[in-house]
């Protein structure tokens, strides 16, 4: 029988999940398709009891549900647990599991630049992509990065649980030249003339700028960074290899990432500049 997945959000129309999912199950040979479902928040628990009537193989939540779906689901892995976030719902027989794919996506994406674990890591922002990001980072060996946050507080609560430094707004602006590595993860920079989220005036020719949001795809802090000589690394990969960690987790499948990239990129309507 065809099998299904999905993704619920609110909103949800903008989701590019289906194209990359649909284009894998066509790439991979496999008998299934991928909806995106609109899901207000006061009817989680409804639509999630729906779909596992409807009898769905497994889905990813996006905002505003990452949290919320939580208590809903049979358990949740060590990933999950440690962001209290949920963004792929796994079914094993009748059991439904709560993953996140968010934080490996990044790293995966970053890997691609050959960036060096021993590279001082600055990240702008304590919301809950920070939170994955600086915990994968950990992970896979990074191990000097240093996290600021318009709300201070939040830098170092983040840093005291993932094992980082934390520094204030304004001696992170003053010290940007010692950063290898500068990723922008907070929601700014969604809107084409936003204001930066950190001034980038004292940023080092050939340090490797990256955003996490990849619409537009190329943001207000990557255009700065990009004028002052940096390297950039928009949010495209992150959201396909995101994708591509949850696609084997479905199916055990690795799916061609490279070409998806790609292909997002001119949806977006950017060029391939990542690498
Ligand atoms: P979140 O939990 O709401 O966190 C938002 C962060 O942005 C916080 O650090 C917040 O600082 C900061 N912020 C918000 N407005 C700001 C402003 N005007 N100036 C300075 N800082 C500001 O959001 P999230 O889930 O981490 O998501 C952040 C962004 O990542 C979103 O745009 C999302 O679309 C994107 N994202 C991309 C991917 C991908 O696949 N590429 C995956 C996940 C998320 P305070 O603590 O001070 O409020």
């Amino acid at each position: 029988m065809k099998k299904w997945y999905a993704v619920i959000g609110d909103p949800i129309s903008h989701s590019l999940s289906p194209l990359m999912h649909d284009t894998w199950f066509k790439e991979n040979g496999i008998d299934a398709t991928f909806i995106p479902i609109h899901v207000e928040p006061s009817n989680l628990k409804q639509a999630f009891e729906s779909l596992q009537t409807l009898g769905v193989s497994g889905f990813n939540v996006t905002l505003p549900h990452k949290q919320a779906i939580i208590p809903l689901l049979d358990g949740v892995d060590d990933t999950a647990s440690m962001m209290d976030a949920v963004n792929t719902v796994v079914r094993g027989g009748k059991l439904y599991k709560g993953s996140n794919t968010d934080g490996d996506g990044f790293v995966e994406s970053l890997l691609t630049t050959e960036s060096s674990p021993d590279s001082k890591v600055l990240l702008i922002g304590a919301g809950g992509a920070a939170r994955g990001i600086s915990f994968a980072l950990k992970r896979r060996g990074f191990g000097d990065v240093t996290i600021t946050n318009r709300t201070h507080r939040r830098a170092e609560e983040l840093a005291d649980e993932s094992g980082s430094k934390s520094m204030v707004k304004a001696e992170a602006e003053k010290k940007l030249g010692d950063f290898d590595i500068i990723i922008q993860t907070t929601s700014v920079g969604l809107a084409e003339n936003e204001a930066l989220p950190i001034s980038l005036q004292n940023i080092r020719a050939g340090t490797l700028a990256a955003d996490i949001v990849y619409n537009p795809i190329k943001t207000p802090f990557l255009k700065v960074a990009e004028e002052k000589g940096c390297k950039t690394l928009n949010g495209v990969g992150m959201f396909v290899y995101q994708g591509a960690i949850a696609f084997e987790k479905w199916t055990g499948l690795k799916p061609d990432t490279d070409n998806m990239i790609q292909m997002i990129t001119e949806k977006l309507g950017g060029t391939y500049v990542n690498r």
